[in-house]
C-alpha cells in the first residue's frame, strides 16, 4: 500500500486573493494605495503578533525574555505593539534607545545593547535607563562601560558577545560568527576578559551572549553555538562568576520564495535546538528575534510606471526604488513580485525585469520572473518586505520615504507619514557667498 503523503500548505503571509485582487488580511491595498498613496509599506498588525507569540509558546517551558531586534523594523507602532506583548527589546544605537523610550518606558528594564561601536553617551543614556544588559563586544568597550558605570554610580550588568568561530550558511554580509568578522571577542579569549572585569565594583559580570548571523535556515549552527557557550558558562561558574542570563541572539530565516513554510514548525525545531545546552545552563534565556517576526507581516505597495523594451528585455519600472528596499540590491535577496489584480487564467505571461527608477543597474527587484500582461498604472506588490526594508531606506537620489501603513483585521492606521521634500531639505544651509 503506497503511503499518503499530505502536506499542510501553511500560508505564511498575510497578504491574499480575493475575487483577484490582493488583500492585506481584510484590507484591500487598491484602498490603501489609493488613499496613501505609493510606494506604501503595509504591515499586518496580527501577524506580527502571531510570529511574537509563536516564540513565546515555543520557549514558555523554559525561563526567557524576547527582545526583538529594533532594526529589523524600527517603527514606533511596531515597538508598542510588542512591548505590550511583554517584547523585551535588542538595540544597537542610542537612537534606537529613544525609540524604545517612546514605544514603552516600561520595556527600557528588558532592553539588550549590542553593537561593536558604542558611544560614551550612547552607553550612558542606556545607564541611565535602567536597560536589562550591555551585550560588550571589545576589552576597551568594557573598559568605557566600567568607567562610565562608575562615574554614573550606576551598576552594569554585561555579557561578552563571543565569536563561537560557527560557520552559519548565509548572505556573507550578514553571517557574524566566524572569527575573521568584526563582531565579538574570540571566545578563547573570553574568559581571560571576564577574570580580568572582576577588579570593577560597578560591572557585573551577569551573561554571555552570542548571535552568528541573519537569515539562517539551519538550526544546527545555533545549537553548536550554545553548547560552546554552555562550556565557556562552566568555566566562568567554577571562577565564581555569577552567570543568570545567556543571550542566543537573532537570526532565525525564514522562505522568502514561496509561501508554504511551517513558522510554527521552524520555531519549534529552533526552541529544540537551543534547549539541550540552555537547560544544562539553568540561565534565563534572551532572544533577540527579528526578521523572523516581521519580515512576512510586510510588502511594499508599488505602481508601475513604464513598461519597456530592451532588445530581448522587458523592465517594468516601478515608482519604488532602491532608496526603499536595498535588500535585493545589497545581498541579492529574492522577493516574490505580485500583481494586486490577477490576470484572467489563460493570459498569455512573459519573463520580465522589475526595477526602480534609481540612478544605477543594481537598482532591480526582481529578474527573469514570470509575469501576465502587466501595464503602466498597474499596483504590485512586494512580499516579505516588513524587515531590513523601511529600516534601511534612504534618500538617495534626492527621493522621500515611503509611507506605513498598519493593517488590524478590516481596520488600518497610518503608522508613518510619506516624507515630504521640505524634511529632506530642513537640515541642509547654503554656504555664505564669499563674493559681495
Ligand atoms: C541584527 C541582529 C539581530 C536580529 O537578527 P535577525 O536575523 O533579524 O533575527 C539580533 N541580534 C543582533 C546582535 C543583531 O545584530
Amino acid at each position: 500500500m503506497s503511503k499518503l503523503l499530505i502536506t499542510k500548505k501553511i500560508n505564511a503571509r498575510p497578504f491574499v486573493y480575493r475575487y483577484r485582487e490582493l488583500y492585506c488580511d481584510d484590507v484591500r491595498l487598491v484602498g490603501l494605495a489609493g488613499e496613501y498613496g505609493t510606494p506604501l509599506y503595509v504591515y499586518s498588525a496580527g501577524q506580527i503578533r502571531e510570529r511574537f507569540q509563536m516564540f513565546q509558546q515555543a520557549f514558555a517551558g523554559e525561563p526567557h525574555t524576547i527582545c526583538y531586534s529594533v532594526k529589523a523594523n524600527s517603527s514606533l507602532a511596531i515597538l508598542r505593539l510588542l512591548s505590550r506583548m511583554g517584547a523585551g527589546f535588542d538595540i544597537v544605537s542610542g537612537g534606537e534607545l529613544e525609540r524604545v523610550r517612546k514605544a514603552s518606558k516600561a520595556a527600557l528594564k528588558r532592553v539588550v545593547f549590542s553593537g561593536v561601536g558604542k558611544q560614551e553617551w550612547e552607553i550612558d543614556a542606556a545607564l541611565q535607563a535602567g536597560i536589562l544588559i550591555f551585550n560588550v563586544e571589545s576589552e576597551a568597550e568594557l573598559h568605557l562601560l566600567a568607567a562610565r558605570a562608575e562615574a554614573l554610580k550606576v551598576r552594569a550588568r554585561f555579557a561578552l558577545r563571543v565569536n563561537p568561530d560557527v560557520f552559519a550558511e548565509t548572505h556573507p554580509y550578514i553571517s557574524t560568527g566566524l572569527r575573521e568578522h568584526k563582531f565579538g571577542i574570540d571566545i578563547k579569549a573570553a574568559r581571560r576578559i571576564y577574570r580580568s572585569a572582576s577588579r570593577y565594583q560597578w560591572l557585573d559580570a551577569a551573561g554571555v551572549s552570542v548571535h552568528i548571523g541573519s537569515q539562517i535556515r539551519d538550526v544546527a549552527p545555533f545549537a553548536a553555538a550554545l553548547e560552546r557557550v554552555a562550556a565557556l558558562i562552566g568555566e566562568l561558574r567554577s571562577d565564581g562568576l555569577d552567570i543568570r542570563y545567556v543571550d542566543a541572539g537573532g537570526g532565525l530565516g525564514i522562505e522568502y520564495k514561496d509561501g508554504v513554510f511551517d513558522a510554527a514548525g521552524e520555531v519549534a525545531r529552533y526552541a529544540g535546538a537551543l534547549r539541550g545546552a540552555a537547560r544544562l545552563m539553568k540561565t534565563h534565556m534572551l532572544l533577540e528575534p527579528g526578521r523572523f517576526i516581521v519580515a512576512q507581516a510586510g510588502g511594499l505597495l508599488t505602481r508601475v510606471l513604464y513598461v519597456k523594451q530592451n532588445g530581448a528585455k522587458t523592465f517594468v519600472v516601478t515608482d519604488a526604488g532602491m532608496n526603499d528596499l536595498i535588500r535585493p540590491s545589497l545581498y541579492q535577496a529574492h522577493h516574490e513580485v505580485l500583481p494586486v489584480q490577477q490576470a484572467r487564467s489563460g493570459a498569455s505571461s512573459k519573463l520580465v525585469d522589475v526595477v526602480g527608477p534609481v540612478c544605477e543597474s543594481g537598482d532591480f527587484f526582481a529578474r527573469d520572473r514570470s509575469f501576465t500582461s502587466v501595464k503602466s498604472g498597474d499596483l504590485v506588490l512586494l512580499l516579505d518586505a516588513g524587515a531590513y526594508g523601511m529600516s534601511l531606506s534612504s534618500n538617495y537620489n534626492t527621493r522621500t520615504r515611503p509611507a506605513e501603513v498598519l493593517v488590524e483585521g478590516d481596520e488600518h492606521q497610518l503608522i508613518r507619514r510619506r516624507e515630504r521634500l521640505s524634511d529632506l531639505f530642513a537640515t541642509e544651509r547654503l554656504p555664505r557667498s564669499s563674493k559681495k
